[in-house]
């Protein structure tokens, strides 16, 4: 693990709080999730469920989860053996890739990359595959060639995220098709991180389709999501991971050495949350698409040259416009410059070229915060 320094999400908040800068930084909401889950997360501490949940999660979340993913995407799990609570999806990214790899087995990932998947490979042992995501005609895409030639015979797994962070990108069908067929001609399982399924906006090119849906995918693949990003409580890392019985359990086995079980009076809660009608999901989408709106109209005012995402909560812009050549030296000198912090994205790429000049903001942020970013940068 020598080379994994601290994670830029801590570096960057840190400097935030250090220089008092409006921090659109790490990605995290500022305001609290649904009231029913905060109150249920209250009264389970208040009556007792304080101790050790069972291992795979407390029933209820399982079983809300299966509804869930019945209820939206038509996939059937089973909630006794199919379905596993875990700490956040970070847990479920490092317990999956430390369950189904050996080392030197291969992972294939799109680039840039959530920074635990990096760090998760590494401690398997096995060796990561980057397909890199470039702009073309303002939308991220990958190569087709490329993405065939990142698989070979020690190719273990594909792990895929959409809507995808930082980018705001969401695999098309055409997209997903491709990375089906290839896990099914290389023999390889998909992990397929979705914490952001419920954030596509109404004007992205394609809706959400989780992967284990394609033909023949759903027993190769282990689908993860978490609570934090759609219920706005990123502090509790409640995730859970669905799949076949098989990968199930041998993510369990390894889960349970890692935390053995978190959260117990927080699962019941996000259960209350899971279980909210289509309209509360809506809801988040349509708030969060303001403010997408909001913030790519004063960055762009701003100078920057803005990738409108289609999903998640983050956009992404090009400084070159501004002057910029480095993402890392840019953002490090923001906070001097105007009050503000954002992350360079070339740190979610091993090859840095790609992504020198792109930097990421977050707008999971009250209305007034990215008014008064928008403001501070516009002195750029
Ligand atoms: C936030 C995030 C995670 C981590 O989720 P937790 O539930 O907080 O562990 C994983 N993957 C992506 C792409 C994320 O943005």
């Amino acid at each position: 693990m020598r080379p994994f320094g601290t994670t830029i999400f801590a570096e960057m908040s840190a400097l935030a709080v250090r220089t008092g800068s409006v921090n659109l930084g790490q990605g995290f909401p500022d305001t609290d999730g649904p009231t029913a889950m905060l109150d249920a997360a209250a009264a389970a501490i208040r009556g007792g469920r304080n101790q050790y949940p069972p291992g795979p999660g407390v029933p209820e979340l399982r079983t809300a989860v299966s509804a869930h993913q019945k209820a939206f995407w038509g996939l059937d799990y089973d909630p006794d053996g199919e379905i596993l609570v875990t700490a956040g999806a970070t847990e479920a990214i490092a317990a999956t890739i430390l369950a189904l790899c050996e080392p030197g087995d291969e992972v294939v990932c799109f680039e840039p990359y959530y920074d635990s998947y990096a760090a998760s490979i590494a401690l398997a042992g096995a060796v990561r595959r980057p397909v890199t995501l470039r702009v073309v005609d303002g939308r991220y895409a990958f190569d087709p060639a490329e993405l065939r030639a990142a698989f070979g015979p020690r190719t273990r797994l594909v792990l895929l995220n959409s809507p995808h962070n930082p980018t705001g990108k969401v695999f098309t069908a055409e997209d997903l098709a491709q990375v089906a067929a290839l896990c099914a001609e290389f023999g390889a399982y998909a992990v397929t991180d979705e914490v952001y399924e419920h954030l596509v906006f109404t004007d992205a090119a394609a809706a959400h389709v989780p992967l284990a849906g394609l033909p023949g995918m759903r027993d190769r693949t282990v689908q993860i999501s978490s609570a934090g990003k759609t219920f706005s409580c990123t502090g509790w890392k409640v995730g859970w991971v669905c799949g076949p019985r098989p990968l199930v359990s041998a993510v369990t086995r390894v889960k349970q050495f890692l935390t053995y079980v978190n959260a117990g009076p927080l699962q019941p809660a996000v259960a209350v949350a899971l279980n909210s009608p289509p309209s509360y999901y809506e809801q988040v989408r349509d708030d969060l698409q303001c403010k997408r709106d909001r913030l790519c109209e004063g960055l762009t005012e701003a100078g920057f040259a803005v990738l409108r995402p289609e999903g998640t909560y983050f956009v992404t812009a090009d400084i070159t416009p501004l002057g910029g050549t480095d993402g890392v030296e840019f953002c490090l000198a923001l906070p001097e410059r105007c009050g503000v912090v954002a992350v360079p994205t070339q740190v979610f790429y091993d090859n840095v070229d790609a992504g020198r000049r792109l930097v990421r903001f977050a707008f999971c942020k009250r209305d007034e915060v990215l008014d008064e970013a928008v403001t501070r940068l516009r002195r750029l």
